[in-house]
């Protein structure tokens, strides 16, 4: 069974690569623990991760979008640590 326990603003945990705040983090159990985050520094270029991080610094935000995005990237980083099985439909 997939268990996710997401994290927002003021109550995440330091990020693991730079000691900075983070934004967001996820953390999902899909038979072994995963821990994701997003970081202002570490992941504020392009990509799902700085389109993500925008909407959420500056609350520029549409409910639908906001879903679309978020799980395109955790889809994305679950992938970047080797879970590239994790179940994804693909939007549009
Ligand atoms: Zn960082």
């Amino acid at each position: 069974m997939l268990q996710l326990t997401l994290a927002c603003l003021k109550k995440t945990a330091p990020c693991t690569r730079c000691g900075g705040h983070t934004e967001l983090t996820a953390d999902l159990n899909v038979g072994k623990d995963v821990h994701l985050e997003l970081c202002p520094r570490c992941d504020a270029g392009g990509g799902l991760g700085g389109e993500l991080l925008a909407m959420l610094t500056t609350g520029l935000i549409t409910p639908d979008r906001l879903t679309e995005v978020s799980l395109a990237w955790m889809y994305e980083a679950m992938a970047a640590q080797g879970w590239h099985q994790f179940p994804h439909e693909p939007s549009g």
